[in-house]
């Protein structure tokens, strides 16, 4: 009886240890690893070789490296170190540069790699056999029966088991963590506000590699043999499906799951009398799982004790924020900007036949062009989508974007912004050459985008929105949220004071705690635009901001922008609506078939027979 609560203790502790390092990488970060339990059997065998004797010993059965009988708290330390050290290469062969998908299959074929070689070689790990005769540890100084000792190494695994999850819950405190479900909801926009998604997800697998691995070294102290045939994918698949029945993305659901899922169901099981051939039960038990991981995903797919979003107390009422600190430091408004007050053509306007006028945008350009593009060209599998754009946006300027459907416009927006490599052309920003930079380190400049598609992260509130957009506020960084509320608690208050005068403005104040997935296509732009603004940016880039938004809400935004404009910060947008872009842009830019067509303001392009053929064309 001692015996299977001890052992269904330290079970229970190296589970949830393995879940909290899992849901890390899964359920926070969205690292679909496949190969996890590769980490957990690496800790093992490592604590397995360290505190075993030479393999001379016992008569030389078994073949191992090391055998130098270390204390076990240190080679514990050890195998969390090479875990974390083994995630480095992984992570980078298998997170990196893949997508979601891709990443799970290179992670997948790595655990099974691993397994095969452990297997298949003898020296290292003694083959297939694996270790045994595992030292127990402190068996060396605390004389305890059998069954104390089983007892006593239950209470020591609780308390790793204690210490991971402190360790987990400051992580889930802090800035961090709201940034990693951020790159999960979505990576493009995560890196669009200047976050360096490889490496943040490198963290993800560092730690959890490192976790991972010490819990493996945690049960291999109490069961005292290793075997590479005992940490197979499968493993990794129980505690995915753990994570997924407790509640993806949350600390208490990856714990709840480790209890539910692996300790009760399938530990619990083997302590069932046998029935039918020996197996049988065994081989039940994984169609059970799989079973039951397909209704959950199906029924329940955020678990039983679902990812919340984070709520903050409120420091003071809501109100006005002054506009004009909205915008980040820039070279200042434009006094001399031109007025636009001609109607467009389809406004009843005639189209007047004079030359075009593009000749101020050259005199000025080198003065005055916060972004210049020079003969820029994008591809995409032979289609030219952008094929040799030369333009300035003007510092303190609102620019429009226009042009037909297809014409490039979006195309150029993730080229200025580092998404999309171009296949010649150079992009300056503020006199620095930026073309080919990633898109992390545009947005650090003070560039920041919106895009076409709405990009909210959609399991994050309205209000972690913002905060994301907020410009790194300590505390993203491993050791930073260990350190707690003093290392980033003054500046994420600051932050949120911030975005709640934002919402405040855009009148979206009661909806700072509904998640991203709930709110409507405007109300998604909204968030958009609020979240650009939360970095205070020195140029925006908008891709089609007002598509979707309610007409009263237009009205608003453009006011904003126009303020926003006032206050010195540069903007260049697409917009189709043209009767916007009179109100709001002092200058466009027009776009057909990859090219600009014509520069200047809407009263000088109206005029150009290219740009009147182009609009009826498209
Ligand atoms: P716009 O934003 O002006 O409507 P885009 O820049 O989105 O135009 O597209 C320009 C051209 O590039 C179009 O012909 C479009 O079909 C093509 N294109 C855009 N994105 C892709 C892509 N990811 N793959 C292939 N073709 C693309
Ligand atoms: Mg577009």
């Amino acid at each position: 009886m001692e015996f299977y609560i001890a052992t269904t203790l330290v079970f229970l502790a190296v589970d949830i240890m393995a879940c909290l390092a899992l849901n890390l990488q899964f359920g926070v970060s969205g690292i679909l690893n496949f190969g996890f339990i590769l980490f957990q059997a690496v800790g093992a065998y490592t604590v397995g070789v360290l505190t075993l004797g030479p393999d001379t010993g016992n008569g030389g059965f078994q073949h191992y490296v090391a055998g130098i009988h270390l204390p076990f708290v240190v080679a514990l330390l050890i195998a969390g170190l090479i875990g974390a050290l083994l995630a480095v290469p992984v992570g980078w062969i298998g997170v990196r540069r893949l997508r979601n998908d891709l990443q799970a299959v290179v992670l997948l074929v790595i655990s099974i790699i691993g397994t095969t070689v452990a297997v298949n070689q003898e020296g290292l790990v003694n083959g297939s056999v694996g270790l045994s005769l595992i030292p127990h540890p402190f068996s060396d100084f605390i004389h305890l029966s059998t069954v104390n000792y089983d007892l006593f190494y239950a209470a020591l695994a609780l308390a790793f088991c204690g210490a991971t999850y402190f360790f987990f819950y400051r992580m889930q405190r802090a800035p961090l963590w709201r940034t990693l479900r951020a790159i999960r909801d979505n990576e493009v926009a995560a890196e669009a506000l200047g976050r360096d998604v490889a490496q943040l997800r490198m963290i993800a697998m560092v730690v959890g590699g490192a976790v991972a691995a010490i819990s493996g070294g945690v049960l291999v102290g109490y069961i005292g043999i290793w075997a590479p045939s005992t940490w197979l994918y499968p493993e990794t698949i129980v505690y995915l499906g753990a994570i997924i029945i407790g509640g993806a993305g949350t600390n208490r659901g990856a714990a709840l799951g480790a209890l539910l899922l692996p300790v009760i169901f399938i530990q619990g099981t083997q302590f069932l009398p046998e029935i039918g051939r020996p197996g049988l039960i065994d081989a039940l038990d994984w169609v059970a799982t799989g079973l039951l991981i397909i209704a959950f995903v199906w029924l329940w797919p955020r678990g039983i004790l679902p990812e919340k979003p984070k709520r903050f107390p409120r420091l003071s009422t809501p109100g006005g924020l002054p506009i004009d600190e909205l915008a980040g430091p820039t070279y200042g408004g434009s006094p001399d900007r031109p007025r636009v007050d001609v109607l467009m053509p389809g406004n009843g306007g005639r189209p007047v036949a004079t030359p075009a006028s593009d000749e101020w945008i050259n005199r000025e350009r080198v003065a005055q062009a916060l972004l210049s593009v020079h003969d820029l060209h994008c591809e995409f599998g032979g289609v030219r989508a952008v094929d040799g754009v030369s333009c300035d946006v003007r510092a303190g300027w609102i620019t429009g974007l226009i042009g037909p459907n297809g014409a490039g416009k979006s195309t150029l927006i993730k080229a200025i912004c580092g998404e999309l490599k171009p296949l010649s052309g150079t992009v300056v920003f503020d006199g620095r050459n930026i073309t080919n930079w990633a898109p992390h380190r545009v947005a650090r400049l003070g560039v920041i985008r919106t895009f076409q598609i709405s990009s909210e992260f959609s399991r994050l509130s309205v209000l972690e929105n913002l905060l994301v957009g907020a410009v790194e506020i300590g505390g993203e960084s491993l050791v930073g949220s260990l350190f707690g509320r003093r290392a980033w608690g003054s500046a994420e208050a600051a932050a949120v004071e911030r975005a709640r005068q934002l919402l405040a403005e855009f009148r979206m104040a009661e909806m700072e705690s509904a998640i991203g997935a709930e709110l409507s296509g405007g109300q998604r732009r909204l968030v958009e635009i609020m979240r650009a603004l939360m970095s205070e940016p020195r140029f925006l880039v908008m891709d089609e901001p007002l598509a979707g938004v309610h007409k009263t809400m237009i009205g608003t935004i453009i006011g904003h922008l126009q303020r926003l404009r006032d206050a010195g910060l540069t903007i260049l947008m697409v917009e189709h609506e043209l009767a916007t872009v009179d109100e709001l842009c002092d200058s466009v830019v027009v776009m057909a078939q990859g090219a600009v067509i014509a520069t200047g303001t809407m009263a000088e392009v109206r005029r150009e027979q290219r740009v009147l053929d182009a609009y009826l064309i498209g």
